[in-house]
């Protein structure tokens, strides 16, 4: 008898003893390649006894101070390396929280709060776009174009205006248009109707992925996109926050994925990988000139949280960077998820039901289709997304699924993003034990 509040119900979980690198190892001496890292967290893989090493020492002085009443050395540091590497999309003011949902909260919330502290009062309504996911806490969850996850809460939440979330595979060809090239313009243009519609003096800002990570997995927006959204945004305004919980910090090869379009936000969200899975750690990262509103003005921040710039929760994040450092990590990052994408092309993009491998750094999404001439998913009642992710399950490979972003909430993605230091052989293991999956459901 467990009295564990268990995520998933609809069997008993596999208990894991312990992890080594990129390994997990279950009570039944069954052994995986953690092919997600987790969701997206063991960035270093599992039992790293550097990362361990400097985490320890880290903690040894100080694990945590009221971060109203004093600053600490760790949170100092760290803030200082990540502003430092942020240097290309000008950000210089770093905050530390517990989890993505909290920092995604903590952005909306600041920038809130700049336009009030500008005199901008009316400036209240967020867009954000579909499908997208920005966290499960009321805000972030009214933020996250997913029907599903609203359904039961919709009285709690309060309205996001929405914008279509560029996806290659879907945008190119499909039903509604002909085009055959992925362009920035339709997206930038629903974007200028939108601020038309709603007034620009009634918006107080836009939440996006630079890169779409779990919803459409690793999809890439078209080129000028997101130098297109900087520029509508700033002339009307409105301020953009980059939500980099999942694809910051290394995924796409570089520490921020607002750098690949050179996308200037006014607000940038860190988690997951940040912390390497050692302690809850996420961050909110902001530009000189709204921490400057705030320090000419009510000289406070709006949002406060027990465990903000807590210095043993950050001691994880020091670990993590430096080893990040050390062992040029992102070299790996572009190395490998190379290495990776081309093995998963040659064995899957001939497979009679692989529409599409979006991939970028070590994430890639593979969407699954019923016919690919005409691009059509698996009704979701035929749960091929479940399948697909429990068949690689029983052949030693985790991997993370997605549902519900074509119409209708069809759609199959499995996504892949495995820890950051894999190597090659590792990577040959990912892709048989994923061909034995595809065998074993199709
Ligand atoms: N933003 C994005 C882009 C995410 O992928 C996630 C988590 N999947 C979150 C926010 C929320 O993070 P957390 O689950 O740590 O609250």
């Amino acid at each position: 008898m467990s009295n564990l509040l268990h995520r998933s119900l609809k069997e008993p979980l596999p208990l894991i003893e312990h992890g080594m690198g990129v390994r997990l190892y279950d009570s039944n001496g069954k052994e995986y390649i953690d092919g997600s890292s987790g969701a997206f967290v063991v960035s270093l893989g599992h039992s790293n006894a550097e990362v361990l090493k400097s985490y320890n020492e880290l903690i040894q002085k100080i694990t945590y101070v009221n971060g109203t009443q004093f600053t600490n050395e760790n949170a100092e540091d760290l803030a200082k390396k990540l502003c430092e590497k942020s240097k290309k999309i000008g950000l210089n003011r770093c905050g530390f929280i517990s989890s993505g949902s909290e920092a995604v909260e903590a952005a909306l919330k600041l920038a809130r709060q700049i336009h009030i502290e500008r005199g901008e009062k009316s400036r209240k309504i967020f867009i954000s776009r579909t499908p997208s996911y920005h966290g499960n806490t009321l805000f972030a969850l009214s933020a996250s174009g997913r029907p599903g996850y609203k359904k039961n809460f919709s009285d709690y939440l309060v309205h996001f205006e929405s914008l279509t979330t560029p996806y290659e595979y879907v945008a190119l060809n499909n039903i509604t248009s002909n085009s055959k090239t992925y362009l920035a313009e339709p997206y930038l243009d629903e974007l200028s109707k939108k601020i038309a519609s709603i007034g620009k003096d009634n918006i107080a800002g836009l939440i996006l992925e630079p890169i779409s990570g779990s919803s459409v997995a690793g999809a890439l927006p078209p080129s000028g996109y997101l130098k297109g959204i900087e520029k509508i945004c700033k002339a009307n305004g409105i301020l953009t926050i980059a939500d980099e919980v999942l694809v910051g910090m290394g995924r796409t090869g570089t520490y921020y994925a607002s750098e690949h379009d050179s996308f200037n936000p006014d607000f940038l969200t860190l988690g997951k990988g940040l912390n390497g899975g050692l302690t809850a750690l996420s961050a909110v990262l902001t530009r000189e000139e709204h921490f400057e509103t705030i320090r000419n003005g009510s000289k406070k921040l709006d949002h406060a949280q027990t465990f903000m710039h807590c210095p043993g929760s950050v001691a994880a994040g020091i670990a993590v960077f430096d080893y990040f450092e050390k062992h040029l990590v992102l070299k790996n990052v572009i190395q490998i998820g190379d290495y990776l994408n081309q093995k998963l092309r040659s064995a899957f993009e001939n497979h009679d039901h692989v529409g599409f491998i979006s991939n970028i750094g070590l994430l890639f999404g593979i969407e699954i289709v019923e016919n690919k001439s005409n691009k059509s998913p698996f009704p979701i009642e035929r749960k091929i997304t479940e399948k697909l992710t429990h068949a690689a399950l029983e052949s030693g490979l985790t991997l993370w699924p997605n549902t519900g972003h074509r119409e209708n909430g069809d759609g199959d993605i499995i996504l892949l993003g495995p820890p950051l230091v894999l190597n090659r052989s590792e990577a040959d293991e990912i892709v048989t034990r994923l061909l034995l999956a595809f065998d074993s459901v199709f």
